[in-house]
């Protein structure tokens, strides 16, 4: 067995049916008595929800969070926690409400309760990102790792079948990314393997039922483990090009992350072999065809599997291959300017991976 590195970061995880109803015990044993319930607009009526179950221990509702996190949106909501003295924040929603409290965070270092109602995973990682002149920026800071996150099922019953399955695949691409990274270790490659297992069987039944909870907690339970992983090891290759799009080309984050997935891995199949093997037993595909499986999984799910129809134009092709492979970072692959524009060129066209 090879060396590793494995460091937990600790955090407090209580998951099942309505459990967003204990919200103000765990809000009081983070120690916090004026919190701030963090949402976009869409999600202002489940964010006075959970006001009410926190009762004088809320301070407010800032129901501003927007995709890629403004510079603007984070004053208006500094000036917030200012004006209402708060202490503590609460996000409840997917990544952009989760990344709102997390830019908050950095500015005030108060402690985050997170409440996620997507499979994005934003709410295991010490990763913000804020938008600023046009351009995302990201890091890591320890800070910003919420302190306990609340996982109900429930919450994800009124995800759209669209969103279900396309936050799904970004909760899948945190794990098979996991499973090759540079510090990849047994523990997380372990929950790689649970977490693709578990949403790659969830995401067909809660499409057919989207009501069936238990399918919804299995999609949650994998959810927790895709952000552990990504929360954890380094990503590669599919993150950079997904960062890339979604921020120069303004690609939606979870519609890009099941476009590129099946490209990205087929990219790197034949340099990520544990990966394939393990990837294929949780999926249930031959080893050597990991990529198509995945295409095949969205393809039959009924979302997009081509840049084109999330709107990518081909004419930027081009320019998004040169900014994915303007910096190095690790790939298991080497990576080069026109082996990336050909993966584009694929993922453009929606061909099935082999
Ligand atoms: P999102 O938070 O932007 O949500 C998309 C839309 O769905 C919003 O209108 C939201 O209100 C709505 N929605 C969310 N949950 C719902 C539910 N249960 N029912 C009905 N509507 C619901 O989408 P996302 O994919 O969760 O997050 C994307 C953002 O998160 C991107 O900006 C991405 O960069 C970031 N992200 C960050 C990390 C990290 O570790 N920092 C990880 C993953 C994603």
């Amino acid at each position: 067995m090879e060396a590793f590195l494995y460091e937990s970061q600790a955090a407090r995880v209580k998951f099942g049916v309505d459990v967003r109803k204990e919200v103000r015990k765990e809000l009081e044993s983070l120690g916090g008595k004026r919190a701030l319930v963090v949402s976009t607009l869409e999600q202002k009526d489940l964010a006075q929800e959970m006001a009410g179950y926190l009762g004088e221990l809320c301070v407010g509702v800032l129901a501003e969070a927007v995709q890629h996190v403004p510079r603007e949106t984070i004053n208006k909501g500094m000036a917030v926690v200012r004006e209402l003295q708060v202490d503590s924040l609460v996000p409840v929603g997917g990544g952009s409400s989760i990344g709102l409290a997390k830019a908050l965070a950095l500015e005030t270092r108060f402690p985050i309760l997170a409440i996620p109602t997507t499979y994005a995973g934003s709410e295991m990682t010490p990763i913000w990102g804020i938008t600023e002149n046009g351009q995302k920026k990201t890091g890591k800071n320890i800070i910003v790792k919420p302190k306990t996150v609340i996982y109900d099922p429930t919450l994800t019953v009124t995800l759209p079948p669209r969103l279900t399955v396309t936050s799904g695949m970004n909760a899948i691409a945190h794990c098979a990314e996991g499973l090759y990274a540079e510090n990849a270790n047994p523990i997380i490659s372990m929950m790689a393997v649970e977490g693709i297992t578990a949403l790659s069987s969830s995401l067909p039944k809660i499409l057919e039922q989207p009501e069936d909870l238990e399918a919804r907690s299995k999609a949650l339970y994998g959810t927790w483990l895709g952000g552990t992983v990504l929360g954890s090891v380094g990503m590669a290759l599919h993150h950079k090009l997904c960062h890339v799009l979604g921020g120069s080309y303004n690609l939606q984050h979870a519609d890009t992350h099941t476009v590129i997935l099946p490209y990205a891995i087929w990219y790197n199949s034949t340099h990520a072999p544990y990966a394939m093997e393990a990837s294929s037993k949780a999926i249930g595909s031959d080893a050597d065809d990991v990529a198509g499986a995945l295409f095949d999984l969205s393809k039959s799910l009924g979302v997009p599997v081509s840049l084109e129809e999330i709107g990518m134009k081909r004419e930027d092709l081009d320019e998004a291959a040169m900014i994915a492979t303007r910096n190095p970072y690790y790939n298991p692959r080497p990576i080069d300017e026109s082996g990336i524009r050909s993966l584009l060129e694929f993922a453009f066209v929606g061909e099935r991976p082999i």
